[in-house]
């Protein structure tokens, strides 16, 4: 008997902090039944948890610092082996290097399946910035409430996470989508991009 594989379907919504990426996750876990993957609600979980992982986490996110790969990947593959019935997954604020795409790759892989798309919320600096001080007003998150944590996550982007579409885009995983607009008319040309691939 030829065992078959169920393949899943998974998919990286990708942008800067404050891209929407959140938000949209929201949409599409809702419209298409994936499950969810946040590392950064995840690391706020496990700092509020007061866990090991969270204090190391902890430092890192407040300067608006990248944690280090080997904590997000580690904590990742829990995650993944903690839902095995899944349809598929949307990482969300994840990769967001190089060697974390390199592991995810490896997960996948040992699991028979492999990234699907590449979604990538395209917003400018001022933009996000203006949205995340918004956020910090309400968010209750102290990472939102000053300006020059918000420029140093986006300096972090820039630095390290960018890399990670160049990274795809050698497999021609990567699609851009305007971030700006609002959330439904966004919502929609995501929608579109996932439905001629699902
Ligand atoms: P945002 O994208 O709006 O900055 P997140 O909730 O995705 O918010 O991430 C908050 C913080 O958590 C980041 O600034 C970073 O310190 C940490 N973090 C989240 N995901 C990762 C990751 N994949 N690798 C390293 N650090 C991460």
């Amino acid at each position: 008997m030829v065992y078959q594989h169920n393949p899943m379907f998974n998919l990286i919504l990708f942008g800067p902090p404050g891209s929407g990426k959140g938000t949209q996750s929201e949409n599409i876990i809702a419209a298409y039944g994936l499950q969810h993957l946040s590392t950064g609600n995840l690391l706020r979980s496990e700092i509020a948890g007061q866990t090991i992982l969270g204090l190391k986490a902890k430092s890192f996110m407040d300067q608006g610092q990248l944690v280090p790969d080997e904590v997000v990947i580690g904590m990742v593959d829990n995650f993944m082996n903690a839902h095995p019935e899944a349809k598929g997954f949307l990482f969300d604020g994840f990769p967001r290097t190089t060697a974390q795409c390199i592991a995810l790759d490896a997960l996948l892989k040992n699991k028979s399946n492999e990234i699907n798309v590449v979604l990538a919320l395209e917003v400018s600096e001022e933009e996000l910035v203006k949205r995340l001080l918004g956020r910090g007003l309400t968010s209750g998150r102290s990472d939102d409430t000053n300006e020059n944590i918000i420029r140093a996550r986006i300096q972090e982007y820039n630095d390290k996470t960018t890399a990670v579409a160049t990274y795809y885009a050698q497999f021609n995983k990567v699609v851009s989508v305007k971030g700006e607009g609002t959330v439904e008319s966004i919502y929609a040309d995501l929608k579109a991009e996932i439905d001629t691939r699902i």
